[in-house]
């Protein structure tokens, strides 16, 4: 089997999660690494260096590029990771990409596709503003998936007039069928804190897709559509890529 690197690249709600499940699933069943996950599950450690990581992240800040090449680095080290990986969240910045390359070049391999989730901002905004979750796990969401569920805004107890900044007005979901509170994440609930989100997206992939544009592996992929759709799309491209590689 040739080998598959993929970078997978999209705003907040694009469904890089499904889509990453769909690659494993048909591709030999390469693991999804997301670096924002490889740090957060050093949580559970009580080092000075897992402390540290813990600390920049709650700042909202990137790790640094020597720190974060060197976790990749053992990430791609590991058995499962020889014949392909998928890249989330990784590289975030030029130093990190041209790491990646000469890494990868050094094992006489290279990234076969860069996949960009293409969605529309406002949309991605509504995914993650509108979205509230069974305790099963399924979720729903007010703007485009709401069949199932009675939802109201309800205005903040401390709002003296209509809702505002400082007291916005709250969303209140029940499921129809049992009547369950559904829950909102909390980062999800704050329109601040998902516009510095998506912010935060364009900023860092801006200069990484002219970086793999140069190299021709750059496929957008228009994340609008239904889950099944965006998935042949990347089937077909990555069908290419491995054809060719
Ligand atoms: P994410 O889940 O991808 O949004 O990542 C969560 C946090 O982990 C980021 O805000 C950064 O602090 C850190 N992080 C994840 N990936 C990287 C990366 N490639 N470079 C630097 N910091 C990263």
């Amino acid at each position: 089997m040739t080998s598959l690197f993929i970078i997978l690249m999209g705003v907040q709600g694009s469904g890089k999660g499904v889509q990453a499940s769909f690659i494993r699933q048909r591709y030999g069943g390469i693991p999804h690494v997301s670096t924002g996950d490889l740090f957060r599950a050093m949580r559970t450690r009580q080092d000075d260096f897992a402390r540290q990581i813990q600390q920049i992240m709650a700042e909202g800040k990137l790790i640094s590029d020597e720190i974060t090449c060197k976790v990749v680095e053992e990430r791609l080290a590991l058995p499962d990771a020889q014949n392909g990986l998928i890249f989330d969240g990784f590289p975030r910045t030029i130093p990190q990409a041209e790491w990646l390359q000469q890494h990868l070049a050094s094992k006489g391999q290279k990234i076969g596709a860069v996949l960009v989730m293409q969605l529309d901002l406002y949309d991605a905004f509504r995914r993650a503003f509108g979205r509230v979750s069974a305790a099963s796990g399924e979720s729903f969401n007010i703007y485009s998936n709401s069949a199932g569920i009675d939802w109201k805004w309800v205005d903040h107890p401390d709002a003296k007039s209509n809702a505002n900044e400082a007291h916005p007005a709250r969303l209140e979901a029940h499921l129809k069928s049992s009547g369950e509170r559904l829950i909102r994440r909390l980062d999800d609930a704050n329109a601040h804190a998902i516009i510095k989100r998506i912010d935060a997206y364009l900023a860092e992939t801006k200069p990484l897709i002219p970086f793999y544009a140069a190299q021709g592996v750059v496929h957008e992929i228009d994340a609008s559509q239904p889950i099944e759709a965006v998935s042949a799309a990347i089937q077909t491209v990555l069908d290419h890529a491995q054809r060719s590689a």
